[in-house]
């Protein structure tokens, strides 16, 4: 029996085709998948790693278990956040789940605010190509030389010439980027000075990944691995030029359309969190039942009846509250969800590391090496505790909204 809070019928329908096109077809192949990879040049697809990846998709698609990330739009299914969420889970459960349904980061927030943001030009040229997966984007805000959890600190300059925006400085960590399919960027760039209030010195603008003065400079590493070929680069731009009327919305509107983008895709992703650590406790109880040592199944062994049980306790706990923020952004109120988006952005990944620790440790030697998901599944996780905002700052959001309600004055 599954107890799923607001799931209509017709889409626990569609839920279910997701989960068992995972488990039956994706799954099963993701080895292979990462085996080719490592073939060749690491930043280019091989044919079989373009065969699975698009033969998937294909597949998603012909059955319409596509874009599902549209919530509320005429053109997706219409799932709420909170329904969104459940299929998020279950896309976590593998690297190549999100991609084959057309619903990745950071793709899902860049088509967001292409759609509600673009020019019907910009819809045409980058909207229409990603609905359809046919090429990939990036987002840019963080900057090596300054501080950029606090984004008024994002300094990337950005000065009207003419008809054109002239772009100088460089970013890093740009997911995605890497991708020979990523053709475009939204980059947060510096367009006013201390005249203005300090929310309208930043603005977001388009720019075509091979505009003339671009400069990939390196791949960053998470703890070793460079992600290929995806990618988290760092990047140089020297006059890069792009028409004036690529910047969205106009001069000083960077974070007002941030906060737009944000909010459903930190709920995506701890929920895709949530699949991480669900797929990482079955497998260590998986383990567990089948190797043996001192005569006993490792189940059975010191306190790992008590680790799975807080393992499951855990997962069940982090799931209620992405639940919850996903309900309060489905009210339609960004302000009122802002301070649980955060609390579940903390806990998720909280939860998902130490889940994920645990089963590393039930496979022993095997666990921390190439040949389980395990190892690597945690260093992505460990850095959700900093892509999108770093822990302390959303702490800083939830004790601020706490302490509010008690310093409002009373009507
Ligand atoms: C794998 C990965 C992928 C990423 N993908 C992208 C991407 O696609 N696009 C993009 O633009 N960026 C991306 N990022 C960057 C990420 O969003 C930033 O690293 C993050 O916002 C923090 O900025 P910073 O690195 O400049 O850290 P800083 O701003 O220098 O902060 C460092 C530390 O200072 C402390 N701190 C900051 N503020 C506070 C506070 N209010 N209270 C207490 N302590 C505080 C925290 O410990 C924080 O971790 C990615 C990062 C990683 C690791």
């Amino acid at each position: 029996m599954d107890m799923s809070f607001v799931l209509r019928e017709e889409n626990r329908k569609l839920l279910d085709q997701v989960t068992d096109m995972i488990r039956d077809e994706i799954m099963p192949l993701e080895e292979e998948y990462q085996a080719e990879i490592a073939k060749g040049d690491r930043w280019t697809f091989t044919e079989r790693q373009t065969e699975i990846l698009e033969g998937l998709k294909q597949k998603a698609r012909s059955r319409g278990l596509w874009n599902f990330w549209l919530t509320d739009s005429e053109r997706g299914f219409g799932l709420s956040t909170v329904e969104y969420a459940y299929f998020a889970e279950q896309m976590g459960k593998t690297p190549l789940g999100a991609e084959v349904f057309n619903c990745s980061a950071p793709d899902t927030g860049n088509m967001e605010v292409f759609e509600r943001y673009g020019t019907e030009a910009m819809k045409e040229e980058w909207l229409a190509p990603l609905l359809e997966g046919k090429i990939r984007s990036a987002y840019l805000m963080t900057e090596p030389d300054v501080a950029s959890s606090d984004a008024t600190n994002i300094s990337m300059s950005c000065v009207r010439d003419g008809d054109d925006y002239v772009l100088n400085g460089e970013k890093w960590w740009s997911s995605g980027a890497g991708d020979p399919r990523c053709k475009v960027y939204i980059v947060m760039v510096k367009t006013g000075g201390e005249e203005l209030p300090v929310h309208k010195r930043q603005s977001m603008i388009v720019v075509p990944a091979g505009a003339p003065g671009i400069e990939i400079l390196r791949p960053m590493e998470v703890y070793g691995h460079d992600d290929a070929p995806h990618g988290h680069m760092h990047i140089r731009f020297t006059n890069v030029r792009v028409p004036a009327e690529n910047i969205l919305l106009g001069e000083g509107r960077g974070f007002e359309i941030a906060q737009g983008r944000l909010g459903p895709g930190r709920i995506h992703h701890c929920m895709r969190a949530v699949g991480q650590a669900e797929i990482a406790l079955e497998r260590m109880c998986k383990r567990s039942l089948q190797r043996e040592a001192f005569g006993k199944k490792l189940a059975q062994l010191g306190a790992n009846y008590d680790i799975i049980a807080e393992c499951r306790m855990e997962i069940e706990m982090a799931r209620l509250l992405c639940l919850k923020a996903a309900w309060y952004m489905d009210q339609g109120d960004a302000r009122a969800a802002a301070p649980w988006i955060s609390q579940i952005k903390v806990v998720a990944p909280r939860m998902a590391l130490k889940v994920i620790d645990e089963a590393v440790q039930m496979f022993g030697g095997q666990g921390v090496s190439q040949d389980t998901p395990l190892a690597i599944a945690w260093t992505h996780v460990r850095t959700l505790r900093l892509a999108d905002g770093p822990d302390a700052v959303h702490r800083r959001q939830i004790a601020r909204a706490e302490l509010r309600k008690h310093t409002q004055e009373k009507v």
